[in-house]
């Protein structure tokens, strides 16, 4: 007989049902002989506009040193970061995507007989590092599908020791404003890690959402992470950073591996990070996209979340899983978002304009059908 592997993992790890990531273009192509070039993916929140020139030349620089380790301690784009940020060197940690934050953050402070808060919808990384390192989740009932922040501080207890913010929040898409995270940081405990997860800050206009940064200087138990994934264009390199005091990034630095960003994603963060004319492409053609989505939809007579990222939640009123297969069979790619407690919606990250035209003729078709 052989031995149960899973019941000698940890409790933890044995309740955990692994990340569900968008479905690839390849894997569809592949089940239906379709034309992956026929195929649109809305479904992870990539950037639709393609890399950067820049980008690609500091990577084309960088490929005859393969044989060579990265910069461990990825000093050039920390130098970079430290500046972008108005904040000091030894208050940058870097990560393999903003992912790898996360769980540097569950492996250095939560433990079994600790536990971390974070609100129902919200990202499903913050559950699984959780419960990775044995810790208990502490998932906060939403309001109108965005944190109750109140909620959440009333989740605190003794045993808390980290608290995931997203700012806006994914899958929903849900924000809040400058007055509501200066009230909530002033009532967390000092001795709770806020981590401000801003995956999505770039694509924020104004002073609608805070820039978590400006807290930092008062509150040495808040972590800001950012991610060159979306509006950066770089989610297939893997990096991404986390921005706190000195002590609390001396500490994930004691865990993070010793060359966890690879020197293809340091080179091309550095290049991304000073190329602002793709930064604001990125962001026009997302506030022209959503525009669409928003008109197409409206005049389907469908609602949805109002999100400030690069993706909207759409309420199709009912199941919405068989709707998502049929439009698979339209070679369209969405996010279902039942595991996330919203069986009725399809997140839709937001395309090029055909793109974005594509789904929501192929809605109104399988919708019709
Ligand atoms: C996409 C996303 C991330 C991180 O992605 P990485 O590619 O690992 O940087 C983090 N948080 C939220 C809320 C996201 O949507």
């Amino acid at each position: 007989m052989s031995c149960d592997f899973l019941g000698l993992a940890q409790p933890g790890v044995q309740k955990l049902s692994p990340y569900v990531p968008g479905k690839p273009v390849d894997e569809l192509a592949r089940e239906l002989d379709l034309d992956p070039a026929s195929i649109v993916k809305l479904a992870s929140n990539e950037n639709p506009l393609g890399p950067s020139p820049k980008v690609l030349e500091a990577i084309s620089a960088e490929l005859a040193e393969l044989t060579r380790y990265p910069d461990g301690n990825g000093f050039a784009l920390k130098r970079q970061l430290a500046a972008h940020c108005g904040v000091a060197l030894n208050q940058v940690t870097l990560g393999n995507g903003s992912n790898d934050i996360l769980e540097l953050v569950a492996r250095a402070y939560l433990a079994p007989g600790l536990n971390a808060v974070f609100s129902e919808h919200a990202f499903a990384v913050y559950p699984i590092a959780t419960q990775a390192v044995g810790a208990q989740g502490r998932a906060v009932p939403a309001k109108d599908y965005g944190h109750d922040l109140d909620g959440m501080l009333a989740a605190i207890d003794e045993n808390t020791r980290v608290i995931f913010v997203a700012n806006p929040n994914n899958p929903t898409g849900t924000w809040f404003g400058p007055q509501a995270l200066s009230d909530f940081l002033a009532r967390v405990p000092e001795r709770v890690l806020v981590v401000l997860d801003e995956a999505y800050i770039e694509y924020a206009e104004g002073d609608e959402l805070p820039d978590g940064l400006e807290y930092l200087s008062r509150y040495p138990n808040l972590l800001v992470s950012r991610t060159f994934s979306k509006a950066y264009g770089l989610a297939a390199l893997r990096v991404g950073y986390g921005i706190s005091s000195a002590p609390v990034a001396d500490v994930l630095n004691r865990v993070r591996q010793p060359f966890n960003v690879n020197s293809l994603a340091l080179a091309a963060a550095c290049a991304a990070l000073s190329d602002s004319e793709y930064l604001a492409d990125s962001r026009r053609v997302n506030d022209a996209g959503m525009a669409q989505l928003q008109d197409g939809l409206r005049a389907m007579d469908l609602s949805w979340i109002p999100s400030r990222g690069n993706f909207i939640a759409v309420d199709l009123g009912r199941e919405s899983m068989p709707l998502y297969q049929a439009l698979l069979r339209e070679g369209v790619i969405v996010r279902p978002v039942a595991n996330y407690g919203m069986p009725h919606h399809l997140r839709v990250s937001i395309g090029l304009p055909e793109e974005n035209a594509r789904f929501l003729e192929a809605l109104a078709k399988v919708l019709d059908a």
